[in-house]
């Protein structure tokens, strides 16, 4: 019986693999996202963290005539801080 052992494992192996290459792999998407059947809205990067904010829920801050834009007021007194000189 060793054989139909042997065919039933190659059947499993079989399937495995076919349900792996068949597994939907996640697909790099952009960050912005539409709820709600919103219009996308602009996104800007926060340059402390890096994180990609919509305009309209960004917190901004004009230094010297240039508008940066952070996701939290957290990220804003950091950016402040390293913006100190010295
Ligand atoms: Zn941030």
């Amino acid at each position: 019986m060793t054989f139909f052992r042997f065919l039933l494992l190659a059947g499993i192996i079989y399937l495995l693999f076919k349900w792996l290459l068949k597994s939907p792999r996640p697909a790099p998407r952009p960050r912005s996202f539409d709820r709600q059947g919103q219009a996308i809205e602009e996104m800007v990067q926060d340059p402390v963290c890096g994180t990609y904010v919509p305009v309209g829920q960004a917190l901004s801050l004009t230094r010297e005539k240039e508008s940066f834009y952070f996701c939290s007021d957290e990220c804003r007194e950091k950016f402040k801080q390293l913006q100190k000189p010295n």
